[in-house]
């Protein structure tokens, strides 16, 4: 039986082995699947080169909010169509979203020892800028019938807003590293998301999440390691690599009182219908 780490970003310059490594380390522990996600143009094109050498990884494009600084909105437009159109490995649009930090401290992104190096990085686009990004990015979801990988930090209600909005139009897609509550993710749910479920769910301070965990209708949800960020639990400290997927899949179990066999294969069905793997 094989797991599916639907986000991870095999590329990010924080791993310390390199994407071929991770990816075969993972593979001998039963990942099956791996959907490596883009988060600028040139991360990208890197992520479709991987993914057209390895038959079991994927990916999406996107423009994370903070990304590509003073990039105009047509120009990022412009290179992700042509983008769109180079590779059938690409499963999805994103990550894209709403990133608005408050707190760092307080933050559970930040969680895991990289809070410093996290919080310095983002002194990037405000809220307008973001939305007409992140909208840019909703229309190529919808156009090209991709799901869309929203990442969400403190931007509860414009995604809400958003999502309504374009579910009407066709969007669907996937709440990335969910970490809101069950009246928030019954909406989600509603407007046609998945929700994904990462080491978040492992941690103390994520013991809120749990409730949705809970809930869930099971063919909704999808098991993520957004690694090398937010390694679970007992391996919080460390660079995160998707072999850890296994903790997420048996802290659902857990939390559900069902199989981890069970997690782990819904999971992955779960991951093949989204994302349209055949
Ligand atoms: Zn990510």
């Amino acid at each position: 039986m094989l797991l599916f780490d639907t986000h991870c970003h095999l590329l990010d310059e924080k791993n310390k082995k390199s994407a071929e490594e991770i990816i075969k380390d993972s593979q001998e522990v039963g990942v099956g699947l791996f959907v490596n996600i883009g988060t600028n143009l040139k991360d990208n094109q890197k992520a479709i080169a991987l993914a057209e050498k390895h038959k079991n990884v994927f990916c999406a494009i996107g423009i994370y909010p903070h990304e590509e600084p003073g990039v105009s909105l047509n120009e990022l437009e412009k290179g992700l169509r042509e983008q769109l159109k180079s590779s059938k490995k690409i499963v999805g649009i994103g990550e894209t979203g709403i990133d608005l930090v408050r707190s760092p401290s307080l933050d559970l992104r930040y969680a895991g020892g990289f809070g410093k190096a996290r919080a310095s990085a983002y002194q990037g686009r405000g809220l307008k800028e973001q939305l007409e990004l992140f909208e840019m990015q909703i229309k190529l979801a919808v156009e090209f019938s991709l799901p869309l990988v929203i990442h969400n930090r403190n931007g509860d209600k414009e995604v809400l807003v958003l999502a309504e909005k374009y579910s009407k139009k066709g969007l669907f897609g996937i709440c990335h590293c969910f970490v809101q509550n069950w009246n928030y993710g019954k909406k989600m749910l509603d407007y046609g998301f998945y929700l994904a479920f990462g080491g978040i769910i492992t941690y103390d301070s994520g013991e809120y999440i749990l409730e949705t965990v809970k809930k869930a209708p099971l063919e909704k949800i999808l098991i993520e390691t957004d690694s090398p960020w937010l390694a679970p639990e007992p391996l919080r400290s460390s660079i995160n690599e998707p072999k850890n997927i296994r903790l997420v899949a048996e802290k659902i179990a857990e939390v559900r009182g069902i199989g981890y066999d069970e997690v782990v294969k819904i999971t992955y069905e779960n991951g093949k219908r989204l994302f349209k793997l055949n």
